[in-house]
């Protein structure tokens, strides 16, 4: 992406990441550079083991470089503390994980309300908030129901409302489909497709081709280094036959004690 006139979403310039595993020192990225606009749609694929998810998470500011440069809309994110750093990751990223560890007792609109709660919206103005994203995703009825009610793909897409619903510049997501079957995977992608048509920028890690292959842009990752980058021009979905023809059973509306952290789930993605 050459002599791009806007400023870029994200600027990663020699960035690299050792585990230390006691004696042991695992180079899981060896020197990544790279840029991404605003408004691109950025799959990230590789073999297991490559370095997909520990880019992510430096990407998603879940955890630090062990050198190098990276910059989210121009903030340096090395500069930055713990706070600051927390505060950067809940206002401009979302995030959408293979199991879309959501809260089990909450329901879809607690869920969603959550990350508005941890950025101080008043309970009003974030049940409104949340309704809306419920409803983007296609949930507008189903805003009362538990994690158990719901298909695996309206549990996704919770997660994704969820993901959404303070607005972030950028959308992440790790094996978003992984853990669907094609149709569903299939609904998951064209939503995607949606957001990114309305200006989300959106980085999906996969090994799926075609996950990879509805993306504007295909990152190959391999052994910690980035081995190709290329623009492409997405495939087409094929026509889907009929909806989502998975019928929740209706639930009591509930109203849950205390649910605590969701952002801090993101720690899961580092397995
Ligand atoms: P991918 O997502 O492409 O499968 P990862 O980024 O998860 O790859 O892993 C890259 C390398 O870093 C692998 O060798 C992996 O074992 C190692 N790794 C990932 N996370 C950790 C961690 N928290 N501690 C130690 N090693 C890790
Ligand atoms: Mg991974």
């Amino acid at each position: 992406m050459p002599d791009a006139p806007i400023q870029p979403l994200i600027e990663i310039i020699d960035l690299t990441k050792v585990y230390k595993m006691g004696e042991m020192e695992v180079h899981a990225l060896r020197g990544v550079s790279l840029s991404i606009q605003p408004g691109e749609y950025v799959a990230i694929v590789g073999a297991s083991g490559s370095g997909k998810s520990t880019l992510m998470n430096m990407i998603g500011l879940l955890d630090r470089p062990t050198d190098g440069i990276y910059r989210v809309g121009g903030t340096e994110s090395q500069k930055l503390g713990k706070k600051a750093l927390s505060d950067l990751r809940n206002r401009e990223i979302g995030f959408v994980f293979q199991r879309f560890n959501l809260l089990a007792r909450a329901t879809a609109m607690r869920q969603v309300e959550l990350p508005l709660f941890y950025a101080g919206v008043a309970s009003r103005k974030s049940k409104q908030m949340a309704t809306e994203a419920l409803t983007r995703v296609g949930l507008g009825e189903r805003t009362h129901h538990r994690p158990e009610e719901l298909s695996g793909g309206q549990q996704q897409r919770v997660a994704i409302a969820r993901a959404i619903v303070n607005q972030p510049s950028l959308l992440l997501a790790d094996e978003p489909t992984g853990a669907l079957d094609s149709q569903t995977g299939e609904e998951i992608l064209t939503l995607f497709e949606d957001l990114h048509s309305q200006g989300l920028t959106l980085i999906v890690v996969t090994h799926d081709p075609d996950v990879a292959a509805r993306a504007h842009r295909v990152i190959t990752m391999r052994d910690g280094l980035i081995l190709e980058d290329v623009q492409q021009v997405p495939s087409r979905p094929a026509p889907a036959p009929g909806g989502d023809a998975s019928v929740a059973p209706v639930a009591q509306p509930t109203l849950d004690a205390q649910p605590r952290v969701v952002l801090e789930t993101a720690g899961e993605v580092a397995v």
